[in-house]
C-alpha cells in the first residue's frame, strides 16, 4: 500500500470526479477509514465485502487489516480500473462490477463474511434490509449512513426516530452506533452528517417466513403511526390480531416493542400464508 498515490492523486491520475446519480461522496482520509476498519475487525483472516469502494479509501484500509480476503462490489465502471491498481495479484482481491442490490452475496463468497461500506445514501436502507432478512448472512455489518438513518436503526421504542426500520434492524441483529462524522469528511460534502452502526447479527432470528409478516405488520402499523393499532392493523385482523398478541389495540405504533412486534408477527399466522 505504501507505493501507492494519495487517493486524491489516484482519482486525478485516472479522471474521476464524484458522480450525484451514483450517491457519491468520498473519505480521502486514510485515518478516518483506518479507524472505522479498526471498529469493523477483528476479521482474523475471514473475508469481507464493501460495497460502493469508489475510489478505495476504505479497499485500502481492509488491505492493510487482517481481512483473508476483500471482495468490492461496485456499480460505477469507472472505478474498475483503479481499483484494479490496488491489486497486488495475490488473489486476495476480489473486484465486481456490479448493482449490489441484485447481486447474491453467496456467489461471491465462500459462507459468511464481514460488511464494511460507506454506503450510497439512495439504497442503504434497502441493502441493510437485505443483509438482516435475506439468506445469505453476514458475520457482522459496519456501515456508514446518513446520520438520520444510522438513528432509525438504532432508535429505541419512545424515541422519535422509532419506526420499522428500528424493529427489522433490532429484531435480526445487536445495532450501535460507533462513529460520527460531519458532512465536511467527505468530498464532496453531502448535506448531511454521517454515522457508523455496527450489526452483529442474532444467533437465532427469527425465520425468513416470519420476517416476511414482521415486515408485513410494521409496515401497516408504522404507515399510520398516529392511528391506534386497532385501526392501522385492520386488514390485518385489527383488535382481534392484537388481542391474540397481548398488546392493547388502544395504543399506537411507536409504543410497542419490538418483542411485540414479533408477537403480532406471530399472531398473524396463518392468515399471512
Ligand atoms: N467507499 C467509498 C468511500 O468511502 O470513499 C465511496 C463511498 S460513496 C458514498 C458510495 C459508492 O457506492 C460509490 O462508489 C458508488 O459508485 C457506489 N454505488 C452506488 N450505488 C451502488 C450500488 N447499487 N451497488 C454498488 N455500488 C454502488
Amino acid at each position: 500500500m505504501t507505493d501507492l498515490p494519495t487517493l486524491r492523486e489516484h482519482l486525478d491520475a485516472h479522471g474521476l470526479a464524484a458522480k450525484k446519480s451514483f450517491g457519491q461522496h468520498f473519505l480521502l482520509d486514510l485515518n478516518v477509514t483506518r479507524k472505522i476498519v479498526r471498529l469493523a475487525g477483528p476479521f482474523e483472516g475471514r473475508c469481507v465485502v464493501e460495497v460502493g469502494p469508489g475510489p478505495g479509501g476504505l479497499t485500502r484500509a481492509l488491505l492493510e487489516s487482517d481481512a483473508g480476503k476483500v471482495v468490492l462490489v461496485e456499480k460505477d465502471p469507472r472505478f474498475i480500473p483503479l481499483l484494479s491498481e490496488l491489486d497486488d495479484g495475490s488473489g486476495r482481491l476480489k473486484i465486481v462490477e456490479g448493482d449490489a442490490l441484485k447481486v447474491r452475496e453467496a456467489e461471491l463468497v465462500d459462507g459468511p463474511a464481514h460488511l464494511v461500506s460507506n454506503l450510497p445514501y439512495n439504497v442503504g436502507t434497502p441493502l441493510l434490509i437485505k443483509w438482516l432478512t435475506g439468506p445469505w448472512r453476514p458475520y457482522a455489518l459496519t456501515l456508514m449512513f446518513q446520520k438520520e438513518v444510522a438513528e432509525r436503526v438504532v432508535a429505541q421504542v419512545g424515541d422519535d426516530a422509532y419506526g420499522r426500520l428500528a424493529v427489522i434492524a433490532q429484531a435480526t441483529a445487536d445495532a450501535r452506533i460507533v462513529m460520527h462524522l460531519p458532512a465536511a469528511a467527505f468530498t464532496p460534502p453531502p448535506k448531511v452528517a454521517s454515522a457508523v452502526v455496527h450489526l452483529v447479527p442474532l444467533a437465532n432470528p427469527p425465520e425468513p417466513a416470519m420476517l416476511k409478516r414482521l415486515e408485513r405488520v410494521t409496515a401497516a402499523a408504522f404507515g399510520q403511526r398516529r392511528k391506534m393499532l386497532r385501526s392501522s392493523l385492520k386488514t390485518l385482523g385489527g383488535g382481534a390480531l392484537c388481542e391474540a398478541a397481548g398488546i392493547e389495540p388502544d395504543v399506537r405504533a411507536e409504543t410497542v416493542d419490538v418483542a411485540g412486534f414479533l408477537r403480532l408477527a406471530a399472531a398473524l399466522e396463518p392468515q399471512a400464508q
